[in-house]
């Protein structure tokens, strides 16, 4: 275990009364379905839309969902069309460090690969080994994504303090693609003027193409009143000022399930996006621009969605755009 933060959090049972799978908010996963194995996240990244959601628990508590693997098998038992593929965890991260949380996880994963349905992830926790070898025996339906945007210890204590280390992320990605299962990088939310710094991404893209990465999804960091307010509270003034500041003149957009989302200005992405792209080719990595999450600009369609093979429908450029190649 790691993440000082992961002891201060006691997950409590709980009882899931609602559906367990509901329609994934994001345009570019239309026909997936996700599930949440908690409430709360022991994560507790600073920047953490889910977080701020009004009705979500405060930092240190954390709620498990026992129930789950029995609702989701009567749930699935009732669907006359099963899912083609279920995300794991939207608002939660699957992977926390606590055994009754695990257990849910792997039950839910289990139960969804032994029907045939494609599983997919995005985690910054660390994958038992158990896991990796119940992925190994459906390597053609598990899909991961890995989130990773800094090798620095600093970043990793000040924003994302409960979440495992990079190298352990790094273990992670080495580990899945060992077993035959198909597995990326996520590197979202940049910071710019945090993680954006030459050298940092130098370090981290030269890190990623020894595990043999080829291209990561990014994406920016984005702010609603909740996610601002967490940024106020959980980081150093210092720190918190000069990035809130920077949205001065960002765009409002509709971003996932809320049209109140305030992105950078476009000129900030895209020169922290030149930055990215020169730093990853110099490794032979090529940066996708996540489109979901910036719905102003020339965007793409990340791999993560590529991967589950599911026909997009194209998103009409509403605002300022500003070319990328
Ligand atoms: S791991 Fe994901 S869900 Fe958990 S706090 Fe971090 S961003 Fe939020």
């Amino acid at each position: 275990m790691w993440g000082d933060l992961a002891y201060d959090y006691l997950p409590v049972s709980t009882e899931r009364r609602s559906q367990v799978l509901h329609p994934f908010a994001i345009p570019c996963m239309q026909g997936v379905l996700a599930l949440n194995v908690t409430r709360g996240c022991a994560h507790a990244c600073v920047y953490c839309y889910a977080r701020a959601y009004p009705e979500a628990p405060p930092r240190g508590q954390l709620f498990v969902y026992e129930n789950l693997p029995a609702r989701l098998e009567a749930e699935l038992a009732r669907m006359r069309r099963l899912p083609r593929a279920v995300s794991l965890c939207t608002a939660t991260d699957p992977f926390q460090p606590f055994p009754s949380l695990l257990s849910v996880t792997y039950q839910a994963a289990e139960m969804l690969l032994r029907r045939g349905i494609t599983v997919t992830f995005l985690t910054k926790g660390f994958i038992p080994e158990e896991f990796i070898a119940l992925f190994a025996r459906f390597q053609d339906l598990v899909r991961a994504r890995i989130g990773l945007l800094s090798l620095d210890p600093g970043y990793h204590r000040t924003f994302e303090p409960g979440t495992a280390p990079p190298e352990v992320r790094l273990g992670n990605l080495r580990r899945l693609r060992a077993a035959g299962i198909a597995a990326g990088i996520r590197h979202d939310p940049v910071i710019p003027g945090v993680t954006d710094k030459p050298e940092a991404l130098d370090r981290l893209f030269a890190a990623l193409r020894k595990e043999g990465i080829t291209s990561v999804d990014v994406g920016y960091l984005y702010i609603r009143p909740g996610i601002a307010q967490l940024l106020r509270d959980e980081l150093p003034p210092a720190v918190a000022r000069p990035l809130l500041s920077q949205f001065r003149s960002g765009p409002i957009e509709e971003v996932a399930a809320s049209s109140h989302t305030q992105l950078l200005p476009p000129e900030i992405r895209v020169r922290s996006f030149f930055k990215i792209r020169e730093a990853a080719r110099e490794h032979g990595i090529v940066p996708i621009l996540c489109r979901c999450k910036n719905p102003d600009m020339r965007a793409d369609r990340c791999q993560g969605s590529r991967d589950l093979a599911y026909p997009v429908p194209r998103r009409r450029v509403r605002q300022l755009s500003l070319p990328l190649r």
